[in-house]
C-alpha cells in the first residue's frame, strides 16, 4: 500500500487552512510532472474505451457537481509544484486533464494563471499543457489559450467514419463534428496544438487515410496512443489495437512520413526513436527503463502513481496534508518506477530491442511468461523496431553530421 487509501469526499479546507499547511520548501531530485484533473473524472463524452470514467468509483456518493477542483485545493497545488520543482530547474509545467477540463469553465483558468503568476520566482517559466475532446472548444476558450500560450492537445481518432465508432456522446451521437469546430477555432486563434489519435482495432486498419487526414487539420504534431484493454478471456478486448496491428499501422504511417513530411509534421514516437538512435534518453515513459516520475492528481488533491494506476493501492496521500515532494520521492513511489524494469520477462532483458523498448508500459504487460509478464504490443513493437532502424540510424548519422534528418538517404546508402 501506499499509506491508506482515498478519502471518499472531496475535499473542503478553508482558505485559512492554506496558511496553517505551511509545506517544506524542499524540492525534488529529478524532475517529474503531474497530470491534474481539476473535474475528476466527469466528462461530456462517452467514449468506449475510456479508461478515467470507471474512476467515478473512487468516489463513492459524490455527487458530479462536487468534483470540481475547489480553489484552495488549486492554491495549494500551483505554490508547492512551483516549490518542489527539480533543484535549479527553471520551468514548472502544468498539465491539465480529464475527465474533460474544459468542463471547468474559462474563469477557474483565469485563476490558475494569476496563481502561476502569484508564486512563480522570475526567473522560473511556467508553461501549461492542456488535454482536451475538443467538443467545447469555443471562440472565447481559443482566445484564451493563444493569449497565455496554453499547449492544447486535441482527442480525434481520423475522419469521421473512423473517429466516431467509438468516440460518442451522452445519447451515443458521434463527437466528430464538435471536435472539428472547436479544431477551427483553434487554428483561427493561431493556437499551438498537437493532435493525439487512440489507435484502435478500427482505425488501425486505416493508417494512410488516417494519416493524411491528421496531417491535414493545421497542426505538425501528432501522437498516437495504442489501446490495450485487458479482458478476462481474450487477453484484450475486441476494440484494443492487435499487436502486429500496431506494428503495421506505425510501419506504413512511418515510410509516408519519411518519404514526404520529415521537417515538417512531427510524430512524438519517431521523434522518440530518433532521440534514441542518437543516444538521448527516451522522451517517453513508455519506453524508458525506470518510470514513476508523471504522476496524476485528483480534483480533491489525492495523488496516485500514474495516471494509469489511480487506483486505491496506488494511493500516495493528498497534497493539502502531505509534501508534494515527499510523496513523488518516497520509497512507494520510487520503487513503482524501478519495477519498470525489475519486474521484465527474459524476453525482454535478452532482446535485441531492449534498449528502445524496456518492455513499454508495465499496464500493457500481460501475457504470462516462465519469468514475467511480457507486453501485449511485443510483437507490433518488434515489427516497427526492425523496420525502422536502418532508416532511424541513417537519419542520426545525418544530424550528426550537422545535416537535416531529410538528407538521411546519402547515409542510408553507405550503411546498405
Ligand atoms: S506505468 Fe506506464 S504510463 Fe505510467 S509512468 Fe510507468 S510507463 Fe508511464
Ligand atoms: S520488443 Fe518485446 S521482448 Fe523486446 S523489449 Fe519490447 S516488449 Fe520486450
Amino acid at each position: 500500500m501506499a499509506g491508506g487509501v482515498p478519502c471518499p469526499r472531496q475535499n473542503s479546507c478553508g482558505p485559512d487552512r492554506i496558511d496553517t499547511l505551511k509545506m517544506k520548501k524542499s524540492s525534488s531530485t529529478t524532475p517529474f510532472h503531474i497530470m491534474v484533473k481539476p473535474i475528476g473524472a466527469q466528462c461530456n463524452l462517452r467514449c468506449d474505451y475510456c479508461f478515467y470514467l470507471e474512476k467515478t468509483a473512487l468516489y463513492p456518493g459524490m455527487k458530479a457537481s462536487d468534483s470540481r477542483m475547489s480553489e484552495d485545493v488549486l492554491e495549494i497545488l500551483i505554490r508547492n509544484q512551483i516549490q518542489a520543482r527539480a533543484g535549479g530547474q527553471n520551468e514548472v509545467q502544468f498539465v491539465w486533464q480529464g475527465g474533460e477540463p474544459t468542463l471547468m469553465g474559462i474563469p477557474f483558468f483565469k485563476k490558475v494563471v494569476a496563481l502561476q503568476r502569484k508564486y512563480a520566482p522570475e526567473n522560473v517559466l511556467i508553461s501549461n499543457a492542456f488535454q482536451t475532446n475538443g467538443v467545447l472548444v469555443s471562440d472565447e476558450f481559443a482566445h484564451f489559450f493563444h493569449d497565455h500560450q496554453f499547449l492544447v492537445g486535441v482527442s480525434i481518432d481520423g475522419p469521421e467514419r473512423l473517429h466516431d465508432r467509438f468516440r460518442r456522446d451522452t445519447s451515443g451521437r458521434g463527437s466528430f463534428k464538435a471536435v472539428m469546430s472547436g479544431i477551427e477555432q483553434l487554428n483561427r486563434h493561431r493556437v499551438e496544438y498537437n493532435l493525439l489519435t487512440v489507435v484502435q482495432s478500427d482505425n488501425s486498419q486505416y493508417p494512410e487515410e488516417v494519416y493524411r487526414f491528421l496531417t491535414g487539420l493545421g497542426s505538425p504534431f501528432i501522437q498516437f496512443i495504442p489501446i490495450v484493454e485487458p479482458a478476462p478471456l481474450t487477453t484484450v478486448s475486441t476494440r484494443s489495437v492487435g499487436s502486429e496491428q500496431w506494428g503495421q499501422f506505425l510501419n506504413q504511417v512511418f515510410h509516408l512520413w519519411r518519404i514526404g513530411d520529415i521537417g515538417r509534421i512531427y510524430i512524438q514516437y519517431f521523434d522518440m526513436l530518433l532521440g534514441l538512435h542518437l543516444g538521448h534518453p527516451a522522451s517517453l515513459c513508455v519506453h524508458a527503463p525506470t518510470c514513476g516520475r508523471g504522476l496524476a492528481l485528483e480534483h480533491n488533491g489525492d495523488l496516485y502513481s500514474c495516471d494509469h494506476f489511480v487506483d486505491r493501492e496506488h494511493f500516495l496521500g493528498n497534497i493539502t496534508t502531505k509534501s508534494i515532494v515527499a510523496m513523488v520521492d518516497s520509497p512507494f513511489q520510487r520503487s513503482f518506477g524501478q519495477d519498470k524494469f525489475a519486474t521484465l520477462p527474459d524476453l525482454c532483458r535478452n532482446c535485441q530491442f531492449l534498449t528502445f523498448c524496456f518492455g513499454g508500459c508495465p499496464k500493457d504487460r500481460l501475457i504470462a511468461t516462465d519469468s514475467g509478464k511480457l507486453n501485449w504490443l511485443c510483437s507490433g513493437y518488434k515489427t516497427f523496431y526492425r523496420e525502422t532502424a536502418p532508416y532511424f540510424g541513417a537519419m542520426a548519422a545525418a544530424l550528426r553530421k550537422r545535416l537535416p534528418a531529410s538528407e538521411y538517404q546519402r547515409f542510408l546508402k553507405q550503411r546498405q
